[in-house]
């Protein structure tokens, strides 16, 4: 059984609940340790994001929640850094996610009328999809990071009706070399069911060919629920550790307070 999530989202951005309803809700599921993953402050983007004004709130937050959970459950203080975000290093938080949520001026993963707004500023999806996972590999020359976040996050949609086709030349060239670069560099990725959570999905993501192609590079991942409710915070996790295993993996990374270590399924 998985035993940790590293990546959900609370009041302080997008999520719907506290990052103390969070904790209850990993330790009644049987984590025994959870991390809140902060959305890094983007100005003009406070609306998806933690506003630069409340961080220190939510750091002193989450300082008081991992004392008062203390024996209980572990609490770890994360951050999902996105690509248009001004680099950070990881004190005072734990760890540090990085993910792409944005090509040409539009989220990729908000709606799929705005999804299909990215496709149209670039020639065709496979032009989309390039640039996608070029600004994804440009992540790899940032040693904070210690996770990739949803890597294939252009597939969220798809069961909506295909707007990439990830099995074109172009699609999985551009994903793979990506996957290539980032993994070199050391990065973790995650197998992120949030899109299921959310309605969008049936099944977690990077996909299984992604997933088998980075099992091949004797790559490294972790399983996360990127919950935005108490109710999704384990969301999920039978299929992605499914979904793993039927992949070639027998073990996940998990943060143990230092860095990450691996832990067998
Ligand atoms: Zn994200
Ligand atoms: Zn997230």
């Amino acid at each position: 059984m998985i035993r940790q999530n590293l990546h959900c989202h609370t009041d302080f951005d997008d999520g719907a609940d506290s990052p103390e309803a969070m904790i209850l809700a990993a330790e009644k599921a049987g984590l025994s340790s959870v991390g809140v993953s902060l959305h890094c402050p983007i100005p003009g983007e406070d609306d998806w994001c933690c506003p630069a004004e409340n961080e220190p709130q939510f750091l002193e937050t989450m300082h008081g929640l991992r004392a008062k959970y203390r024996g209980r459950i572990e609490v770890f203080c994360g951050l999902e850094y996105d690509t248009r975000a001004a680099r950070r290093s990881v004190p005072p938080y734990d760890y540090i996610i990085g993910s792409c949520h944005f090509l040409g001026g539009h989220a990729v993963d908000n709606t799929p009328a705005e999804a299909e707004a990215v496709i149209a500023q670039f020639s065709s999806p496979d032009r989309a999809a390039e640039a996608y996972f070029a600004q994804l590999a440009a992540l790899a020359a940032f040693d904070e990071i210690a996770v990739v976040g949803h890597f294939d996050l252009l597939t969220k949609y798809e069961e909506r009706g295909p707007l990439y086709d990830p099995s074109s030349p172009a699609y999985r060239d551009a994903a793979f070399a990506a996957m290539e670069t980032l993994n070199r560099a050391g990065k973790i990725f995650e197998i992120n069911t949030g899109a299921i959570s959310r309605g969008w999905r049936t099944t977690p993501y990077p996909s299984p060919e992604l997933l088998r192609h980075l099992h091949s590079l004797g790559g490294r991942i972790c399983i996360c629920s990127d919950a935005h409710a108490a109710d999704g915070i384990v969301c999920a996790f039978d299929a992605a550790e499914a979904l793993a295993r039927s992949c070639g993996f027998t073990e996940y990374q998990v943060f143990d307070g230092q860095g990450f270590v691996s832990a067998a399924f």
